[in-house]
């Protein structure tokens, strides 16, 4: 019996010093504790340190070490660490994630002209953490022709389908004032002459002159022998009188505004003279030459195929009279004309370059880029003098 009891005390510190060691042991094993989500967001810095929770019984020697987080996916990272002076080495599986949607920068409100085209995505800009190229879609149907807010979208998507929706309104409104009355476009085979002394481009189409966009007809300058203006408000063919309303579109449209505007100021604006066609030119200047002679004549009226009235791109408004000048409507139409795209064609003491003593009725469209600068604060410049042109007849 005592040796079985001495076998029962020698089994029982045995069994002792092995669960201590068990124990023990166990302890040793539970190093390194990772972090529960392993997932990690592209290109954001992260450090081994970062992914380890709690480490024990050792310590690791790389955990000032940045991950590559620059491709989305699996990756495995080795983690080295020491314990009792001894290097180890350990890998753990991560994962590289994009789960933030693109930054759309946007203009919350555009406000356009009806029939004035548009590139919605012109001044978008869209930027992703993954820093991978996207492409913005625009949603939602519109017309340009059509005066109304339309409420749209900017939608932007990444490769790890994460989706930006932002809204934006497209006003199309019939009055801007001061933006955008359009150029007219030079049509088609126009071919270079010259230069002028200010360096822009002479073109001749058809027999008439452009430079940069604008139909020039003055003293130097004839239009085409009997040119009849296309694309007017009321076709020109044919016509034998003024026409008031044979106007090219965009000039008489851009003319509907400045009327409306004007009506609203309580202002009362009219097409006294609009579209001459050369046979009536050739009347009224014969009229004029028999009854203040040639010299004269040519001060005030054109020569035929020298008239802008041949153009259909001019009209006289309200009386052709110095006096108009100092009407209400005179100094309006001198102040605000520029902002719908038109000119005072003949400017106070530009005789010169003009070859025309002012006029203060005759209005020129020519499009909203030029008229402010010929508008100068109020200190009108000619077209003559702008483009660098003479404006004399040859005999
Ligand atoms: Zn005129």
């Amino acid at each position: 019996m005592r040796i079985k009891k001495k076998v029962w005390i020698w089994l029982v510190v045995f069994l002792l010093l092995i669960v201590g060691y068990i124990i023990f042991f166990r302890k040793e094993k539970e190093l390194i504790i990772w972090q529960e989500n392993l997932n990690f967001e592209i290109k954001s810095e992260i450090k081994i340190k970062d992914i380890i929770k709690d480490s024990k019984n050792c310590t690791i020697t790389n955990e000032e070490e940045y991950l590559n987080t620059d491709q989305l996916g699996e990756q495995k990272i080795k983690i080295r660490y020491k314990q009792k002076e001894k290097e180890h080495e350990t890998e753990l599986t991560i994962k590289i994630v994009d789960t933030e949607s693109p930054v759309i920068n946007y203009e919350k409100e555009i406000e356009i002209n009806v029939g004035e085209s548009i590139d919605l995505l012109k001044d978008v800009k869209v930027t992703d953490n993954s820093g991978e190229e996207i492409i913005v879609k625009v949603n939602g149907e519109y017309d340009i022709n059509k005066e109304d807010k339309y409420n749209l979208q900017y939608e932007a998507e990444d490769s790890s389908g994460n989706k930006t929706v932002e809204e934006f309104t497209l006003i199309v409104t019939k009055k801007i004032i001061g933006t955008n009355y359009p150029k007219l476009i030079v049509p088609e085979g126009g071919k270079e002459v010259s230069k002028t002394e200010k360096g822009f481009t002479v073109y001749e189409v058809d027999g008439s002159t452009y430079i940069d966009s604008i139909l020039i007809a003055n003293k130097t300058y004839p239009l085409k022998n009997g040119y009849v203006p296309t694309d007017t408000y009321t076709s020109a063919d044919g016509v034998t009188s003024q026409c008031a309303t044979c106007i090219n579109n965009v000039a008489y449209n851009a003319w509907l505004d400045m009327k409306r505007d004007a009506t609203a100021l309580g202002l009362n604006i009219w097409i006294q003279s609009g579209y001459r066609p050369q046979s009536l030119q050739e009347r009224l200047y014969n009229d004029y030459v028999a009854r203040d002679g040639k010299n004269a004549a040519d001060t005030y009226s054109s020569r035929p195929g020298h008239s802008e009235h041949q153009t259909g791109l001019c009209f006289d408004l309200n009386s052709i009279s110095d006096a108009f000048a100092s009407t209400n409507e005179g100094r309006w139409v001198n102040e605000n004309a520029y902002r719908y795209g038109f000119i005072i064609r003949f400017p106070n003491g530009k005789e010169n370059e003009t070859g025309y003593k002012y006029e203060s009725w005759h209005l020129r469209y020519v499009g909203t880029d030029l008229s402010y600068k010929l508008y100068n604060e109020g200190n009108w410049i000619s077209l003559e003098e702008y483009f660098g042109i003479t404006s004399e007849y040859k005999n």
